[in-house]
């Protein structure tokens, strides 16, 4: 426990913590079971292309989302791509700017543009208002993000969808798991797509999923994943390679079968952060719905300088500093990197965004983390929140030297 600035790692204090805390440690499960099924596999002989434990975890990802139809992929990348081909979707795709940046590249490596929409400035998801004033003659969906395993204003985007003739589909890489009026995550708009990369809720190394009801949506995607095969000796479509493995389901089913540990784990950790960063004054952290389910596999904060007097990246260096690695989810938006930032002035092209991904910081949690230390995590930044001002005086200003994912 810091009791003065003195005894902070960036002036020369000990770390916090004797070895890095980390985010997104990957949820194994029974180290055991894996073995086996990959043995299994192995003795099988049949390690892809529609083999046993693909099919198994496939029925397993349905059955949590609720949904008549999962296709598991190679990641979500592919899987949002697939949903968009197997959607016939053309033009433009609004989506939101604070995400990761997979969910604009999706749409742009198939030719389609992405159009940037801002977010709501307390909840950061997606905005159905700003949504709809960007609707033009070339839009023909809305990809929606449930950011941060909240699920995003699905009832209004339903509406609006309907409204105006367009496809939805959702990005739910981040809700594996989740709720939304009691009924599963998956099951809401056209197709929605699921991430199962080894730093997410439930993991298979890499891989992804679209889930479904429209069994001809399904039926496409499933052809589209296996190079546009329909038959034998029969290829309709232009397809890809976006199948998973049996390596990936085993780890898939292993890492599954602890979801409701992995649940229970993490949300101890945001409830002890929850109670430890709820009386800091400039730091607020996302919250979830109690009525609602939850995987929490992210406890992101909000800093506002204002009030700590210490930006967020001055909180992640000297956090750092502190063997406490965090990260800036989600910065910057998608709309000012590199492939999509245009000759439009910044800032405040998208206001709520760009002051969000200026505030926004994910600490450790998940398998990364006990509830110990998620306490100490959490005592740290009401302390670096609280002695901002003094702590900032005596920085060396040396921005841009933090991580760079
Ligand atoms: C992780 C992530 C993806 C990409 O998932 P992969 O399985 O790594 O391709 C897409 N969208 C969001 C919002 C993500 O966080």
């Amino acid at each position: 426990m810091k009791r003065t600035i003195r005894d902070l790692a960036a002036f020369g204090g000990a770390p916090e913590f004797a070895e890095p805390l980390v985010l997104g440690k990957p949820g194994v499960g029974n180290r055991q079971r894996l073995f086996t099924l990959l043995g299994e596999a192995l003795d099988r002989g049949w390690l892809t292309n529609g083999a046993p434990l693909a099919g198994q975890f496939e029925r397993q990802v349905a059955e949590v989302a609720g949904t008549r139809h999962a296709v598991l992929t190679c990641n979500a990348t592919v899987a949002l791509q697939l949903a968009i081909r197997a959607l016939g979707l053309t033009g433009e795709v609004i989506v939101p700017a604070l995400t990761f940046a997979a969910t604009a590249h999706a749409v742009s490596w198939l030719g389609l543009r992405p159009v940037f929409c801002d977010v709501h400035p307390v909840t950061g998801q997606l905005d159905p208002a700003h949504a709809e004033s960007l609707i033009g003659p070339e839009t023909s969906a809305i990809l929606a993000v449930h950011l941060w395993g909240n699920p995003c204003a699905i009832g209004e985007l339903e509406e609006l969808a309907a409204r105006r003739g367009l496809a939805l589909l959702f990005d739910a890489a981040h809700a594996f798991g989740c709720t939304w009026r009691g009924k599963p995550i998956g099951g809401f708009g056209s197709a929605e797509v699921f991430s199962f990369h080894s730093t997410k809720f439930v993991n298979s190394f890499e891989g992804g999923a679209i889930v479904t009801d429209d069994d001809a949506l399904a039926g496409r995607a499933v052809a589209l994943r296996n190079f546009g095969i329909t038959g034998p000796d029969e290829v309709s479509h232009v397809g890809t390679n976006g199948k998973m493995h049996e390596a990936s389901a085993a780890m898939g089913l292993t890492s599954l079968a602890e979801l409701e540990r992995f649940r229970e784990r993490n949300r101890r950790n945001y409830q002890v952060y929850r109670k430890g960063l709820a009386s800091v004054a400039g730091v607020r952290l996302i919250e979830f719905d109690e009525r609602e389910q939850h995987n929490y596999q992210y406890v992101v904060i909000l800093v506002d300088e204002e009030i700590t007097g210490l930006s967020r990246d001055e909180l992640a260096r000297l956090l750092y500093a502190e063997n406490v690695v965090t990260r800036r989810y989600f910065y910057p938006g998608c709309h000012t990197m590199a492939p999509y930032a245009t000759a439009q002035p910044l800032p405040n092209r998208l206001p709520n965004t760009e002051d969000l991904a200026a505030r926004c910081l994910a600490l450790p949690t998940g398998a990364a983390a006990t509830p110990q230390q998620a306490r100490k995590v959490a005592e740290l930044v009401g302390f670096l929140a609280e002695s901002g001002r003094e702590v900032t005086a005596r920085l060396t200003p040396v921005r841009g030297d933090l991580m760079t994912t």
